[in-house]
């Protein structure tokens, strides 16, 4: 019986049979065929069936959300995807360090340099900048006027080995040698790089959090001491503390205290009279699963962008 009706609607529309059998079910065919006979059926009512609409596109209206438009949606974000993974140029120094721009910085009106784990025991920044890098998260603030450039890993000596350290005898730790022009190929790169640039965030780790142990600069924010440091340091800690339950694990500010090691990069901006905020995570050791210090980075990265975007 059913078979006949099929066919017999079939016939009636110039359609197909099996084409018809493939893209409607039982309830569609017994409704167009009740609505061909002269009266609507509950079911016809219930699913709003246009009487004596096309029988076909009825049925692809029906079948295109399941199978069609979730394939067309897919296409569409791999190729999204795909444009954006491989949009994003990487450039690379003579002396290895790798690094990643966003905007125009002839145009921009605020420059940013973004950089992780100066010391190599301290991942989270790059694990946070080479996410929103791979990611071409930056574009969206380089299109309201920034220009950011992003070095995630100036040390991936130290990285890879999980030393604070790069493998150099007189200078091992890169952020002790800042002074004057830098001291070393390492920091001297970096300077160039981004010692010129509006603001820069420089993401570290600390061992410890601040609250528990003083000693530690875990869970930290140290802005320079300037207008704009000092709103985006204020508004990230309001916004991380959101999340944080255990009071002692909150973030505070450590206000003035951005150099109080030599000829670190904080020393080298404050000398320059330079905006810079240091972050501090609480994660050497993995002292927190590294996800939670990866969102804590992309909050700080966040509000720091939206700040300075907006203004
Ligand atoms: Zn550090």
């Amino acid at each position: 019986m059913h078979q006949e009706v099929v066919t017999a609607l079939a016939l009636h529309l110039e359609v197909d049979y099996w084409r018809l059998l493939h893209i409607c079910d039982d309830d569609c065919v017994l409704c167009r065929l009740q609505q061909l006979l002269g009266f609507a059926a509950p079911t016809c009512v219930r699913r709003n069936i246009v009487p004596h609409a096309d029988y076909v596109s009825i049925c692809i209206k029906r079948v295109m959300p399941a199978t069609v438009l979730t394939l067309y949606i897919v296409l569409i974000l791999i190729l999204v995807y795909v444009w954006k993974r491989y949009s994003v140029i990487e450039y690379l120094t003579a002396n290895g360090i790798r690094y990643y721009d966003f905007g125009d910085r002839r145009s921009a009106r605020i420059s940013v340099g973004l950089i992780g784990s100066v010391h190599g025991n301290e991942p989270v920044g790059h694990v946070a900048l080479s996410e929103l890098v791979r990611d071409a998260w930056f574009d969206k603030f380089a299109s309201r006027g920034l220009f950011i450039r992003v070095i995630p890993r100036p040390n991936p000596w130290g990285l890879k080995n999980g030393m604070r350290y790069q493998p150099s005898m007189m200078h091992p730790d890169i952020n002790r040698n800042f002074a004057g022009e830098g001291t070393d190929p390492t920091s001297r790169e970096i300077l160039r790089l981004i010692g010129d640039m509006d603001m820069i965030i420089d993401i570290h780790e600390g061992y410890d959090f601040h609250l528990l142990n003083p000693q530690s600069v875990g869970s930290t924010l140290s802005p320079s001491n300037s207008g704009d440091a000092i709103a985006i340091a204020k508004l990230a800690v309001s916004r991380l503390n959101q999340d944080i339950i255990d009071p002692f694990h909150k973030f505070i500010i450590l206000f003035d205290q951005a150099c109080v090691i030599p000829n670190t990069l904080a020393c080298y901006r404050k000398g320059k009279q330079a905006q810079y905020i240091l972050v501090e995570i609480s994660g050497q050791n993995d002292i927190q699963p590294i996800d939670v210090r990866k969102k804590q980075a992309f909050v700080i990265i966040d509000v720091a962008l939206n700040y300075l975007s907006s203004r």
